[in-house]
């Protein structure tokens, strides 16, 4: 493994094509995957693992469903990439639309951070105004207005935004701690009348996992209609994963009214693990794009013929029944996971948004939980590495930063949960004595 991360580190910035890869804060070399089935991946030396990945969340149903694969390898036959529009596209946006009633039209991209950043130029487009407003530790992508206190890779490397975003950009954005009301409030109190939108996690999973409070995402919906501003539910990550309609969709039965925000971002599960991504919202908002209204966007390989299969066959195969065998096997795991840091004395506190979840190491985490940024940052983070390898070494592969959710499927099977539980114990002696 490290002859390979050695070469690809000459021919690769980093040996990675995305930086969490790297292994930055956990340290040690990379394992290089060459294949992915079911609840497993496979190393490059044959070494299999049961992986709470999923491909950072696309792996709804597993990796490589065999129906999914089928529809993927279907669509190859009949092309690659026409650049012309096709009735996939249409059945797919239908789909969504019949699971989330008020995208009533959608727009095809290739990446969650097109998704947003067309939102946010859709959101300035449709009220002329520049500022946009998001919170520290949500992670949107990254382009250059949505780098600022970004999650993530970005709060994995500990870095204030990134080199190379202007000034400018970064005037632009206004950056608010999370499930602070008080401080939304006076920001638009202060500058209302500039504010364009503000961008929101649904339920923010790049932090770790910091659900909002019980009332914030309404009281972003209150402020923003009070100030004739946007607001961009970001479901990148939740949507189509916590339920069948998302993060938007659970809300209800959490006794609160579902908060239906301007404009909705999904990408990975919609795109059943093809570069797949899209906004929606209502036709008003969605007709400003180009080709009928002023706001551009466009993408050579946009609504590509592979992704839309993928996606169809994805979203036509995860019913119910694959929620709630995700729910369950992902509460089996935290069950798991908290006896064993019990066992050891370890305190901790388990977050959890919908089945996903992920663990703050401390005793002020344990006591408090974990609301913002800054609690996460201040959580016993160094403890994350000895659990991560101890894990790598029995066999299970955890995201390799404790800043991000761990993912179940429903091909997480009994054997693969057996595997997790028989792992956890040793894991958790790893992150007590660190
Ligand atoms: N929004 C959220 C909430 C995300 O979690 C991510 C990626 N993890 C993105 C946007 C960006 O998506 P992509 O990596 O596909 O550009």
């Amino acid at each position: 493994m490290e002859e390979v991360y050695r070469h690809a580190c000459e021919v690769i910035p980093g040996g990675v094509s995305s930086p969490v890869r790297a292994f930055g804060s956990v340290g040690g070399t990379p394992v290089f995957l060459s294949a992915a089935r079911g609840p497993h991946v496979v190393d490059i030396n044959g070494r299999e693992y049961v992986d709470l990945v999923c491909s950072w969340g696309p792996a709804l149903l597993g990796h490589a469903h065999p129906e999914v694969v089928a529809a993927v390898q279907e669509a190859a036959t009949r092309g690659l990439s026409f650049g012309a529009p096709t009735t996939a596209e249409v059945e797919l946006a239908d789909l969504i639309r019949g699971r989330i009633p008020f995208a009533e039209k959608v727009r095809f991209v290739s990446t969650g951070t097109e998704a947003t950043m067309t939102a946010i130029r859709v959101a300035r487009g449709a009220t002329g105004r520049d500022v946009i407003v998001k919170f520290a530790g949500c992670y949107h992508g990254h382009s250059d207005a949505l780098l600022a206190a970004a999650g993530s890779g970005v709060a994995t490397a500990g870095l204030p935004g990134s080199a190379g975003v202007t000034q400018a950009a970064a005037r632009d954005t206004i950056v608010v701690e999370y499930n602070d009301a008080e401080a939304l409030k006076a920001v638009f109190a202060e500058r209302g009348s500039e504010i364009a939108c503000v961008i929101t996690e649904a339920a923010p999973a790049n932090m770790g996992v910091v659900p909002p409070d019980p009332g914030f995402n309404a009281t972003i919906r209150r402020l923003t209609l009070e100030h004739g501003a946007l607001m961009i539910l970001d479901e990148v990550l939740t949507g189509f994963r916590v339920g069948p309609a998302g993060w938007w969709g659970n809300e209800a039965s959490l006794g609160e009214a579902p908060v239906t925000p301007d404009l909705v971002t999904y990408g990975k599960v919609v795109g059943g693990g093809l570069p797949l991504a899209a906004l929606a919202g209502p036709s008003e908002l969605m007709d400003l794009l180009a080709p009928v209204g002023p706001v551009y966007q466009a993408g050579t390989l946009s609504g590509n013929p592979l992704a839309t299969a993928a996606g169809i066959a994805t979203l036509r195969l995860a019913h119910n029944a694959v929620y709630a065998h995700v729910d369950r096997a992902s509460r089996q795991v935290q069950d798991a996971l908290a006896a064993a840091l019990d066992e050891v004395g370890l305190p901790h506190r388990i977050q959890t948004a919908g089945n996903l979840f992920s663990c703050f190491f401390g005793e002020e985490a344990a006591t408090h939980g974990v609301r913002n940024y800054d609690q996460a940052k201040a959580a016993d983070g160094f403890r994350y590495a000895p659990f991560f390898h101890a894990m790598l070494d029995a066999g299970v592969a955890l995201p390799p930063s404790v800043f991000e959710a761990w993912f179940l499927s429903a091909a997480h099977d009994d054997a693969a949960l057996n595997r997790i539980a028989e792992a956890l114990p040793a894991a958790a002696r790893a992150a007590a004595s660190a």
